[in-house]
């Protein structure tokens, strides 16, 4: 693997970094191996690789189009879909590999890729692997059954820094050449500030009040607004040593908490509701204003279950990364956990008998859905 590459999808993550897609021979697959799916993302697949080889898994790999992006991201955005999958089934030879007709994808494809429609398209049904890869050769040796933290997304310290640091390098360099041009004499200052407040802010989330990132940075940040007040007030010459330091810190909080939502299955975005609620729906083609997704955060829609139109198919429950349902005594579903969903749309996506619907609420009948 290219370690340029590597170093590029690692800290510029919001960039595509795209490998060719194809079939890859992990250990010595035969006839009867498992069928493994992933992106097209550098990333993604040099650590997939890493981690089958690890544990001595025999797979075949199946790498198909997600432009480049990380799957749960490139899920969400439409670009790792239905259509992706059945490509790459259809050109990649594996029919001729292997007897069986399954494939096993990440979860968190599930926004993107319909199980239904690649089965109805190809004659391959689909299961849903594990969550993480570490957990891929337990969920193979055990029969391909997952227990439920297999199923469930985490956001733990580790996957905080790895995807804080591939989302908000970019910023934290743009900030570095503002400094560097602007206002050299603060550029040191500026570099350990800000990258102390990333790590402190990541390791330290889940304690921080709040529910959100927003919500915990602007908590953070009146907290810092405080000192800073205090601290002109307690030097009233205008001298305050660390003033720069604090609004270095608050602006950089800002950022990082803004991002937070984006980057985690866990966390509901903040950003994207918040800027349709500005009025501000789109950056050059990538639009959020009018989604699903935006209406459901803004309170606009809301995921109601028809529970006579359930069929028991279960996929609602194998698809959702926050354990929302939960399958009920007569075999239907149940929203078991409606204060968990973070919008995701897995779970609308794959309701192949439309049981599962974003229905206007009454605030999103006021503006105007019908
Ligand atoms: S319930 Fe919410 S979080 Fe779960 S799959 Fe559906 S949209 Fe995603
Ligand atoms: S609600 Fe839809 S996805 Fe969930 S079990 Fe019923 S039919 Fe299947």
């Amino acid at each position: 693997m290219n370690p340029v590459k590597t170093l590029w999808s690692l800290l510029f993550r919001l960039f595509p970094c795209p490998v060719p897609l194809g079939l890859h021979q992990v250990g010595s697959p035969g006839p009867d191996s498992p069928v493994l799916v992933t992106c097209n993302f550098h990333l993604t697949l040099q650590r997939l690789l890493r981690v089958l080889r690890r544990d001595g898994v025999d797979a075949w790999l199946l790498v198909a189009e997600s432009r480049g992006v990380n799957v749960w991201c490139a899920a969400g955005g439409d670009e790792f879909n239905t259509h992706s999958v059945v490509s790459s089934v259809k050109t990649s030879g594996i029919a001729n590999k292997v007897k069986h007709r399954r494939l096993i994808l990440p979860p968190l494809a599930a926004p993107g890729v319909r199980a239904a429609d690649v089965h109805d398209q190809t004659g391959w049904k689909v299961s849903w692997g594990p969550v993480r890869a570490r957990d891929i050769a337990q969920y193979l040796s055990e029969g391909k059954k997952r227990d439920e933290p297999m199923m469930r997304a985490t956001y733990d310290w580790k996957e905080r820094l790895d995807t804080g640091l591939g989302s908000l390098f970019p910023f934290y360099l743009v900030g570095a050449l503002g400094f560097a041009v602007l206002a050299p004499t603060l550029l040191p200052a500026y570099l350990w500030v800000a990258a102390a407040c990333f790590v402190l802010f990541m390791l330290a989330c889940p304690w921080i009040p709040g529910e959100h990132g927003l919500t915990k940075v602007l908590i953070l940040d009146a907290a810092l607004g405080l000192a800073l007040l205090a601290g002109e007030i307690l030097w009233p010459s205008g001298t305050f040593p660390a003033r720069v330091h604090l609004v270095i810190a608050m602006v950089s909080l800002l950022v990082y908490g803004s991002e937070l939502g984006g980057l985690a299955s866990t966390m509901p975005s903040d950003l994207d509701p918040f800027m349709a609620k500005l009025g501000i729906g789109a950056v050059g083609n990538v639009a959020w204003a009018g989604t699903v997704r935006t209406e459901l955060l803004n309170g606009y829609r809301e995921l109601q279950l028809e529970h006579e139109r359930c069929i028991g198919c279960r996929q609602c429950y194998q698809v959702c990364p926050l354990g929302v349902w939960e399958m009920g005594q007569d075999r239907r579903a149940v929203q078991a956990r409606p204060q968990l969903c973070t919008a995701c749309r897995a779970c609308l996506v794959q309701c192949r008998s439309g049981a599962i619907q974003a229905r206007p609420t009454r605030l999103g009948l006021e503006h105007g859905l019908g």
